[in-house]
């Protein structure tokens, strides 16, 4: 797959760990991704504890048809009712690692949707790349897509939410980092020294400075760039197998959580809440699929009908676990299309299936 184009969906955390295999290329091996669409993201949710709490509340995961967070609720979609929860109690099964994360809006991405800041059935669109640009240029110019701009009231709010994140969760760094739980990808250092530490470092350093200190995103990064596979994710973390290879960091460079140069992650981000762009809209899908205006699923499916990519990861929907989340390598349209709509689980991206 490495000579292949791909085209990858993910979160934030996901969308750095891409851009780290690619920086560290020559330590991990690379990746064949060459376009990364990000989704804003505030949090991400535990299947299994999800599953747990709406069981407390009698609601069977088969029975929903869509989850949102909408206005501070998270908000659970039945065929004859809307139930409502507030976002405090979200707290029982969100991740943790998601309380040091300073993204909101994937700002490695080279185009990032979301919902916030646009009218219902709308995605807000931010195009941060020259290639995203044309993209989303092509999708305007063919009548794929409608184009509303997004009003200054929208932008305040965008910014405002994103700046709420990065301000809570710097807190919550230096609360961790005072109390000797380091948060590395959030430090200070020099590439040399960056270097230096990760040339020391095998999975046993991951383990202890990502893993077990509640860090670790659940990308399936490290899985992916092990080039002997002794490394395999199970529904909370990644476990190793085996002996590692002598000289090999592969995974301790690939991670998002470990050390990130401020050439992929500049520290001057923090101030910039919605990331540096080239152009921002609200943006419909003329087909109406997918969870706010299709975007997403309409620049995949455009990627593959122009042979511009290979395949596309995708986040879908395991056929037995209603509402588990799968990661998928595909070039069918019907998997793109199946695929859409939120998964507000964890799942480790198609990083695997690029090998
Ligand atoms: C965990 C999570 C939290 C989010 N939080 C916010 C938020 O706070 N504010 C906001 O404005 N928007 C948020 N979003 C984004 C929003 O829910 C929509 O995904 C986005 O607006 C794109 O909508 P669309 O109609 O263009 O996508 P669609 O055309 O419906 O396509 C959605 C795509 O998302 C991918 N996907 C689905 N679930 C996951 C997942 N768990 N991990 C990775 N990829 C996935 C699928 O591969 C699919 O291709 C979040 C998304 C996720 C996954
Ligand atoms: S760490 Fe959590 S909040 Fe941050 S991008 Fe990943 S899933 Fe979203
Ligand atoms: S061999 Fe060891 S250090 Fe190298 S990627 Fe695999 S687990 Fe990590
Ligand atoms: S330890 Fe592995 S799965 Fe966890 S964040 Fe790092 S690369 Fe991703």
């Amino acid at each position: 797959m490495v000579n292949k184009k791909i085209a990858m969906v993910g979160t934030p955390c996901q969308i750095l760990a891409a851009s780290k295999i690619d920086y560290y290329e020559k330590e991990t091996g690379g990746s064949p991704i060459d376009l990364k669409i990000g989704l804003f993201c505030m949090e991400n949710f535990s299947y299994t504890y999800l599953k747990m709490f709406l069981k407390e509340k009698n609601i069977d995961l088969k029975d929903v048809n869509e989850f949102r967070i909408e206005n501070n609720k998270f908000k659970v979609f039945l065929n004859n009712s809307i139930q409502e929860f507030s976002i405090s109690q979200t707290n029982s099964f969100k991740r943790k690692n998601c309380d040091i994360c300073t993204d909101y809006t994937s700002n490695l991405a080279d185009i990032s949707v979301g919902s916030v800041g646009s009218p219902k059935g709308y995605s807000t669109v931010i195009v941060r790349s020259k290639k995203g640009n044309k993209i989303i240029q092509e999708l305007i110019s063919n009548g794929n897509v409608s184009k509303k701009d997004l009003k200054e009231k929208a932008l305040d709010l965008l910014i405002r939410i994103s700046n709420k994140k990065i301000n809570n969760n710097l807190e919550n760094i230096k609360n961790r980092e005072n109390n000797s739980h380091p948060v590395i990808y959030k430090r200070k250092v020099s590439d040399d020294e960056i270097a230096q530490l990760s040339n020391e470092c095998q999975f046993d350093c991951l383990n202890g400075d990502v893993i077990k200190e509640g860090a670790c995103v659940l990308c399936g990064a490290c899985e992916f760039v092990c080039p002997i596979d002794i490394i395999q994710i199970n529904e909370r973390k990644p476990v190793k197998k085996g002996d590692c290879k002598e000289d090999c960091h592969a995974c301790y460079y690939a991670c998002p959580r470990t050390f990130a140069t401020d050439k992929i992650l500049p520290k001057y981000l923090d101030n910039e809440p919605i990331g540096e762009y080239l152009e921002i809209y609200s943006l419909k899908s003329n087909k109406n699929i997918g969870q706010d205006g299709g975007i997403v699923s309409e620049i995949l499916l455009y990627l593959l009908d122009k042979d511009l990519v290979d395949g596309v990861s995708i986040v879908s929907e395991d056929d037995t676990n209603p509402w588990k989340p799968i990661s998928k390598l595909t070039s069918s349209r019907d998997e793109v299309l199946k695929a859409k709509g939120t998964k507000y689980s964890t799942v480790p991206i198609g990083f695997k299936a690029l090998k």
